[in-house]
């Protein structure tokens, strides 16, 4: 970011660095989905469709001239309505099974899924430490999630799998 910004300068316009850890006044999420980086999924962070979700994403605001992009469907917010992966796995319990419409509106103008931060920030605040619906989520195993696009894959060769499976609860999962 720092490289794109000077060069960004070296060309005449003035720009601002937004880092993605630390102060910042931007939602580097919202402009990510506008922008096309990625869609939105379940747990509330962006997914790239190559990338997967882990990631930083920082912004840089200029004044330079651009084109445009628009947000990009490419199956992830509705892989996650059949994918439950994150809402199983996270301990905290703040990830929901079905969207909603007091959740505003996703990328796609779809309801959102309403993340509940009053169970989550506890679970940080305790541990010192959450992200762990990004590890546990398909898209992080993009060898894996790209079964469900068609292609080959390096793990499976043999396998392609046009749609996901049904969802799958462990043993005392209760469908709150
Ligand atoms: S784990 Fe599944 S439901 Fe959750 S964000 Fe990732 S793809 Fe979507």
């Amino acid at each position: 970011m720092i490289s794109l910004a000077a060069f960004i300068r070296s060309l005449g316009y003035s720009c601002r660095v937004e880092h993605p850890i630390g102060d910042s006044d931007v939602l580097h999420i919202t402009i990510g989905l506008k922008a096309g980086f990625g869609e939105l999924g379940r747990h509330g962070s962006i997914i790239n469709p190559k990338l997967g979700p882990l990631f930083r994403m920082g912004s840089i605001i200029t004044d330079m001239p651009l084109q445009t992009d628009k947000p990009i469907d490419a199956g992830i917010a509705k892989f996650c309505d059949n994918c439950r992966a994150c809402r199983l796995y996270y301990p905290a319990n703040a990830i929901p099974d079905e969207r909603s419409a007091a959740a505003g509106k996703d990328h796609l103008g779809n309801d959102r899924y309403m993340v509940d931060t009053a169970k989550r920030f506890p679970y940080f605040a305790k541990h010192n430490y959450c992200s762990i619906c990004l590890p546990v989520c398909v898209y992080n195993h993009k060898e894996w999630a790209r079964d469900f696009e068609g292609f080959e894959t390096k793990l499976w060769h043999e396998i392609i799998t046009e749609e996901p499976p049904p969802p799958v609860y462990p043993a005392g999962y209760k469908n709150i």
